[in-house]
């Protein structure tokens, strides 16, 4: 029997995110159907295992089937005609984050920003573990909320940790974290959402339902005076001399005065880590007390704590030359704060390039002083080109595989070569991964 006041649930998009979706919907015991725009063996042999309906090889014109919510995935934006389809034919409209809201039974900490999701969510975890919670990292980071939350119906938890993207932000309204930080905003995704106002606005929406237990970086505060008028102030973290919660002062991070930990002490490179680790140590204050802060669990956690591949990922050296992969710097925002980690005067050679996503590529600007040349590759390479060449020494190049070639050529004892490349993968590789290790191949060829 199904216990649910809703029948019928319509999961738009089966990947990572609708798949989760669509298991926690058999264990609640949903009649399910599952939309696709694609249509192969191994989603039909999905929807078979689960005992799905199906609607695959759907296009722009038809219509979808009947049913009482449809849940859609990140990747289908929530102005799309598959969106508008299922508005028509069903009841209710979430995204999946929000279908996962509806199962959860452990608090939420979110965290969301241009840059940083993955490396706070993360550290996040390892805090909460380490003052004594049983946590989880979930969200855009692998494992969807709804497989969290199934798993979690087994195996209870204090609280999950949800990187949560501005994809996932836009089509809910019933998320309400216990917790959450929003780390920093930048020019990314606008050809989503638009424009940069309505990035934005997608982003402080986090805060929708939690603002006492708020956490901003407090370059964001004026934004939030205004979008929040009368509310109290999140808790803020800054990195740079910004009055804050969360400073950095004679190398220690601290909480209003307060030392907390020695910043050398992690191996997390960078000013923007630094506020990252302000951010990580702001949600445990705000969601289980400040008392937490000065453990020594907490600093043993953040001197054991290892930044993932493919950012800012120093792998080789020769000749006095050394080798960083940044492939997940996919805006320029991101690239900035790499070249504000290793940058010098003129010491790096830049490789940039691949899919657009509307991005302002002039923000750029404020580190030309430490890139010597720039060589530029893929879908965007003339944007690039035109938006940095009256600043930057910058080369056009045929194919990732010449534009490794030409920067390792190039480069002087001292120099660093960083692909850091301001753009997403897809024009030429499945994902920054397969970027990051295709780069770490062509080097390691070329410097052998
Ligand atoms: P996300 O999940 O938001 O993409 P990651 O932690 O995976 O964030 O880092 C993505 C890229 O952004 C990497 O190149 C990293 O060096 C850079 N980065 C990480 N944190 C920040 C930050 N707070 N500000 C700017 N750039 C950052």
């Amino acid at each position: 029997m199904n216990s649910n006041p809703l029948k019928k649930v319509m999961i738009l998009g089966c990947g990572i995110s609708g798949r989760g979706a669509a298991k926690l919907a058999v264990e609640k015991k949903y009649q399910i159907v599952l939309a696709d725009k694609a249509d192969t063996e191994e989603l039909r042999h999905f929807a078979e295992t689960i005992g799905a309906e199906t609607c695959f090889g759907w296009k722009e014109g038809l219509s979808l089937p009947v049913a009482d919510l449809a849940v859609v995935s990140p990747g289908i934006p929530i102005r799309s005609a598959m969106a508008d389809a299922a508005r028509k034919s069903c009841a209710e409209v979430t995204g999946e984050l929000g279908f996962a809201f509806r199962h959860i039974q452990c608090p939420v900490v979110a965290i969301t920003g241009t840059n940083g999701k993955t490396t706070t969510t993360e550290l996040t975890t390892q805090l909460f573990r380490a003052a004594g919670f049983k946590a989880e990292s979930a969200g855009n980071i692998g494992l969807s909320l709804s497989e969290a939350v199934l798993s979690s119906l087994k195996h209870p938890l204090d609280c999950l940790i949800v990187e949560t993207s501005s994809f996932q932000l836009e089509s809910v309204s019933e998320y309400r974290p216990a917790a959450a930080a929003l780390l920093n905003i930048a020019s990314d995704h606008i050809n989503r959402h638009g424009s940069m106002e309505e990035y934005a606005r997608v982003k402080f929406s986090i805060f929708g339902s939690c603002p006492g237990h708020a956490v901003l970086n407090a370059d964001l505060l004026p934004e939030w005076h205004s979008r929040f008028p009368g509310l109290p102030d999140p808790l803020t973290f800054s990195a740079k001399d910004t009055e804050a919660d969360f400073t950095l002062q004679d190398g220690w991070i601290l909480f209003r005065g307060k030392r907390i930990f020695e910043r050398k002490d992690s191996a997390l490179p960078g000013p923007h880590n630094t506020e990252n680790i302000m951010a990580a140590l702001a949600l445990l204050c705000s969601a289980a007390g400040a008392e937490f802060l000065f453990k020594p669990e907490i600093s043993g956690a953040l001197r054991s704590f290892r930044p993932d591949a493919h950012r800012l990922e120093f792998f080789a050296e020769k000749n006095g030359i050394r080798y960083c992969d940044d492939s997940k710097a996919t805006n320029p925002h991101s690239v900035v704060a790499a070249l504000r980690s290793i940058g010098e005067e003129s010491n790096v050679i830049l490789l940039l390039g691949g899919l657009d996503k509307d991005m302002d590529f002039h923000e750029l600007d404020v580190c030309k002083d430490s890139v010597r040349k720039a060589f530029l590759y893929g879908q965007c390479r003339q944007k690039i080109f035109d938006a940095l060449s009256g600043n930057f020494d910058c080369t056009l190049c045929d194919s990732f595989e010449d534009t490794v070639s030409l920067a390792c050529s190039c480069a002087r004892a001292g120099e660093i070569v960083l692909l850091s490349p301001a753009c997403a993968s897809m024009d030429m590789f499945r994902n920054y991964a397969q970027r990051g290790d295709r780069f770490k191949e062509l080097v390691r060829n070329a410097v052998r």
